[in-house]
């Protein structure tokens, strides 16, 4: 990993007490942060605080949680937590936990058998095949070789396919996170995104090893309370999300 780039600055985050959800609360903390130059992200939490991590210039920081300290019009903060947090190298100010768009796993049978992961980004469908297959196993690092896009109105297809066939294996909605933005995070090469699926959840990271005509990727679930060390999803789960049937149903008609 390159440490020209060495992290400066100071790190907080800060949890806002009392009235501050549904007041727009994050998207003013957006701009805040924005006009300061600091980086970090916002989030809801589910006991009606605002979490905040933010980093930068020393002085931009305790701006932006001075800012905090009275949020936008329309919050009552009744208590700012500050605690010192780490410096983790965050390329931009995002707001956490809002979907992103939707995503699909659908199993296919072609001349090799593989599940094709889908990422809504930007009105296209980011696609990868992943020759086994995802895992919830942090441990398995998982090949995914980038393809071409796919529109969204594939996203519900399933049926036979030449010989094979397609299921749609797994769905549901994205967050894209990690400290670089979307879509260049994926243009760099790494791009940490949460799915909230049926079958898969939680963090994962998409890694490219080889990039060239046809990108290799590794798929590799992110160490998080949800992560199932040691489980094969793919052999315990292999039904469709939405008919209940197997790729093997489908083929056979
Ligand atoms: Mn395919």
């Amino acid at each position: 990993m390159a440490t020209s780039k060495k992290a400066k600055g100071k790190g907080v985050r800060v949890a806002v007490r009392g009235q501050v959800q549904g007041v727009a609360f994050r998207y003013t903390t957006v701009e805040r942060a924005r006009e300061l130059g600091v980086f970090g992200w916002v989030r809801n939490e589910d006991d009606g605080t605002v979490l905040v991590h933010a980093e930068g210039p020393e002085e931009a920081v305790d701006a932006l949680v001075e800012w905090l300290g009275e949020g936008p019009p329309g919050a009552e903060v009744d208590e700012l937590d500050v605690d010192p947090g780490k410096v983790e190298g965050h390329e931009q100010f995002a707001i956490r936990g809002v979907s992103a768009g939707v995503f699909v796993v659908q199993e296919h049978e072609a001349t090799a058998h593989h599940w094709d992961l889908r990422l809504e980004v930007d009105g296209v469908m980011r696609s990868w095949a992943v020759p086994k297959g995802p895992s919830m196993d942090p441990a398995q690092k998982r090949l995914a070789v980038q393809v071409e896009d796919h529109q969204k109105s594939h996203n519900d297809f399933e049926g036979k396919a030449g010989k094979g066939g397609v299921i749609v294996w797994d769905r549901g909605t994205y967050e894209q996170g990690g400290r670089v933005a979307w879509p260049e995070a994926l243009e760099r090469g790494h791009a940490v995104f949460v799915l909230h699926g049926e079958k898969l959840e939680g963090g994962f990271a998409l890694q490219r090893t080889r990039p060239g005509e046809k990108p290799q990727w590794l798929l590799i679930k992110r160490k998080d309370d949800v992560a199932r060390p040691g489980s094969d999803i793919v052999a315990e789960s292999p039904e469709s999300v939405v008919s209940g049937k197997t790729l093997a149903d489908v083929i056979a008609g």
